[in-house]
């Protein structure tokens, strides 16, 4: 299984978590339009969504 590392703080996480056990960051991203969900690979978040096309913001910049 694949680890990557939460974008907020580093740690690094795996599996099917959906929230970084350290900072609780969220793991997956949800679509504001069509509610498709992906998951953060390392430092590059997606900024379009995958199922549809819609832009998104990295949650992890807003704070
Ligand atoms: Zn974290
Ligand atoms: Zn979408």
């Amino acid at each position: 299984m694949a680890a990557f590392k939460c974008p907020a703080c580093g740690e690094s996480t795996w599996g099917s978590l959906k929230h970084c056990p350290r900072c609780g960051e969220p793991l997956i991203r949800n679509c504001p339009e069509c509610g498709g969900t992906w998951r953060y690979i390392y430092k590059s978040a997606y900024q379009f969504c995958p199922s549809c096309g819609t832009r998104v913001e990295p949650a992890s910049l807003r704070r």
